[in-house]
Parts: structure tokens; sequence; C-alpha cells
């Protein structure tokens, strides 16, 4: 007890690195990347400052100028040039994500490449599979929707994918593209699940990004409701048995308790900051109310700290350039 103990001799200026528990390194990054097939320049996404679309052929160089900032991984979110009841810009051969996947491979081969496996940004309703209706009127459709994923994820790894990474909440969706992929040869691709994800407001700016609203209904019958912790880590530990590789939480910021609950479970685990979170961040600091350097870094350690492995954020290509200079 005080005097004997004093917490603050800890705390002195030299004293204090040595005794730092968490950091966040380049290692940690996973950098969002949304590519759409309808335009020839970048375009900037209005809610989320400093973000862009980009254009298919353009998508190589971009990857290129995160590598050499030294992020090593990308998530590949696709914009297809038309959307139908079926989604099926979402798994042929050249749609807009197996091409952004081979040209990525062709300009940097390196770079772990990360597909989003959903079939949102492809139907023209606008939700994650094939609808139908229910006694609640229209709704997404599990069991029909699971061969859906299984050809999206089967044609984003014969185009090179290193990681699929179903986002769309089925039950069993993991189990099924597990056996999917490895039926077709796949076996070394790595499923990262969006195991526990939330029916969360945060991802409006990236419903802008993506061109992802839907016609009618909302997520709330397959994404999590915020209320729940007990069914969000039961979620996690059902795609750790049907043979994940990876975990996520998403949103990260709102859901750090959650995220220290899945990391129990003894895989890694990643977390999405989402675009509201990014958003948030970006707007206060454009306002001069917080420092943007500051609050990005502060947000990822208590990410880490957490019990995250992964960070996927849109900032990734910012803070690998503050980590250099930090050094
Ligand atoms: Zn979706």
């Amino acid at each position: 007890m005080f005097p004997q103990r004093r917490m603050r001799r800890s705390r002195s200026r030299n004293i204090q690195p040595l005794l730092c528990e968490f950091t966040v390194s380049k290692n940690d990054l996973v950098a969002p990347l949304f590519v759409d097939e309808k335009i020839t320049a970048p375009r900037p996404i209005e809610s989320m400052p400093g973000q862009f679309r980009h254009p298919v052929g353009g998508i190589g160089a971009v990857a290129k100028a995160l590598w050499e900032r030294g992020v090593r991984a990308v998530l590949i979110f696709g914009i297809p040039g038309a959307k139908d009841p079926h989604a099926s810009g979402a798994w042929c051969a050249d749609g807009v994500v197996q091409q952004a996947v081979r040209l990525i491979r062709a300009d940097v081969n390196e770079m772990t490449v990360i597909t989003d496996v959903c079939a949102c940004e492809y139907t023209d309703h606008g939700h994650c599979g094939i609808v139908g209706d229910t006694r609640n009127g229209p709704d997404l459709l599990n069991d029909p929707s699971l061969e859906l994923m299984n050809r999206i994820a089967v044609s984003h790894a014969e185009s090179g994918a290193d990681i699929v990474a179903p986002s769309c909440m089925l039950d069993g969706m993991v189990g099924s593209i597990r056996s999917a992929l490895d039926n077709a040869g796949f076996e070394h691709v790595l499923i990262m699940s969006y195991s526990t994800k939330f029916a969360s407001a945060l991802y409006g700016p990236f419903r802008e990004a993506a061109g992802s609203g839907f016609t009618f209904g909302d997520r709330t019958t397959y994404q999590l409701p915020c209320s729940n912790s007990r069914e969000a880590f039961l979620e996690s530990q059902m795609d750790a048995d049907e043979g994940a590789d990876i975990l996520m939480v998403k949103p990260a910021g709102f859901y750090l308790d959650i995220l220290s609950r899945v990391a129990t479970l003894g895989l890694p685990v990643a977390a999405f900051q989402v675009s509201g979170e990014y958003a948030m961040i970006k707007a206060a600091a454009e306002h001069g109310w917080i420092k943007e350097r500051e609050t990005v870094l502060e947000s990822l350690i208590s990410i880490k700290r957490a019990g995250a492995d992964l960070i996927i954020t849109y900032f990734a290509g910012d803070v690998a350039g503050w980590l250099d200079e930090k050094q």
C-alpha cells in the first residue's frame, strides 16, 4: 500500500515504453477496398472522407501502394456492373471481385487477398442471398442461399483468393463453404467467418460506398441484435466448430466485450472497425473536436487489448504511414 506501492513509479517517461502491454503493428492491419465495375476513375465516398471506389483496372496499383506502406492484407468488396435476383455477378468467372483478385495477384503477388463472400451487392433486392415468402413476408431464405455462397467462395478461390470471408450470417455457412472448397481442391484456402456480426446502425456509410441498401425489410432476421451477448458468443462458437480458421466480430468499437469473449475460443480473431466508426472519427476530427491520429491509434489499441489479432480498418493505409513516422 501507499506510500510503499507507488503506481506512478512505472509511468516515468523512460520506464513506460518497457512496460507497454499492447501495440499495433502493420501486420495487424487489413485494408478494405471497394472495386467498382462501372467506373473508370476513382470516385470519392462522400460519407467516408479519404476512401474511394476504385475502378477494376486501377486496383492493382492501389494494392501495390498499400503493400509499399507495409499493409500486408486487403479485403475486397465488389460493386458489379449489373444486379439480378440470383446474384449471378457474384460468382461468374469474370465478376468484379474475380477480376480484382487476379489483378492484385499479378501486380503484388505477396499481398494476402481476402474476399468478402456475400450476395447483397449483387442482388437487385439488396439482401444477402435468395429471398422468398415466409409467414412474416419476404425474407432471406437460409438453406437455398448456402449453395449460392458455396459458388461465390469457390469462384473467389479459383481467381486466387487466399482467404474467403463469408459475411451473410446464414446458419451453416462455414461448414457448407468448407466442404465446397475442399471438394473443389481448395483445402488450402482459409475461411475468415464474419461469425459475430451485429445488425448495426454503423454500416450506413458502407451502404453508400457499396450500393448495398435493400429494397424491403432489413437485416435483423439474420444479423445479431446488439442486446444479446450469449447469442453473439454462440454464433462464433458454432462457426469455430464448423471449421472457421479466423473468427470475426463486427463492428469493433461498440462490441469490445464480445470481442474479448470470442477471443477465449482459441482461434484467431479479426475485428472490423466499420464505416460508421471511421466516419465518426473523421467527422469529429474535421471539425477539430478530436485529434485524428491519436483517436485512431487509441481505437486500434483498444481493439487489440480486447483480443483482436487482426483489425480490418479503413485507416490501415494511414496507420501504416504513421507507424513509419514513429520509428
Ligand atoms: Zn451481405
